[in-house]
């Protein structure tokens, strides 16, 4: 298995970015066009090392000036959105998240992608559960397979200027 991030534009300013961000991982795709928005699709990013942190940061930095949506952002996505500031500038904002589910019932699991604004808000000042989802098989309330402090902190901090607003 390699490495090596890849990169699929979608649309001129939507791209799906894949694989493990480490020290070897190169954004430089991303400056190529002087975007004004950039959409990155980020479900598919299954691990985030502490280098590939400091790669994304810097990376950020030099998109300072992009208006960013951070779309269906994977487990390791949202782990680092919650832990490290620096992912979220103030021109960041994140429109979905992955969140599991798990139903103490019958066992099922599922991994449910939460849209901001529209299944949970952003600007809370604290989380204390993930929004209530049945479970697809026996269609009790499920649990939300996360401690709600920690990984919905990233949304205490996002500006809530878009869609709340409706
Ligand atoms: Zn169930």
């Amino acid at each position: 298995m390699t490495n090596v991030l890849s990169f699929e534009w979608k649309k001129e300013d939507y791209v799906t970015i894949s694989g493990m961000i480490d020290e070897s991982s190169d954004f430089s795709e991303l400056f190529k066009k002087n975007h004004e928005v950039l959409f990155l699709d980020l479900k598919n990013i299954h691990r985030i090392n502490s280098s590939g942190v400091r790669k994304w940061v810097l990376a950020l930095d030099k998109l300072k000036d992009v208006e960013i949506h951070y779309i269906n952002c994977s487990f390791s996505v949202v782990d680092q959105l919650s832990m490290v500031p620096e992912f979220l500038n103030k021109k960041c904002f994140v429109e979905s998240f992955d969140a599991r589910y798990v139903c103490e019932n019958c066992n099922t699991s599922q991994t449910v992608t939460l849209v901001v604004g529209f299944d949970i808000q952003a600007g809370e000042k604290n989380y204390t559960d993930g929004p209530e989802r049945l479970c697809p098989n026996c269609k009790q309330k499920m649990e939300f397979d996360h401690n709600p402090d920690s990984y919905l902190f990233f949304l205490s901090n996002l500006s809530n200027k878009k869609k709340t607003a409706i």
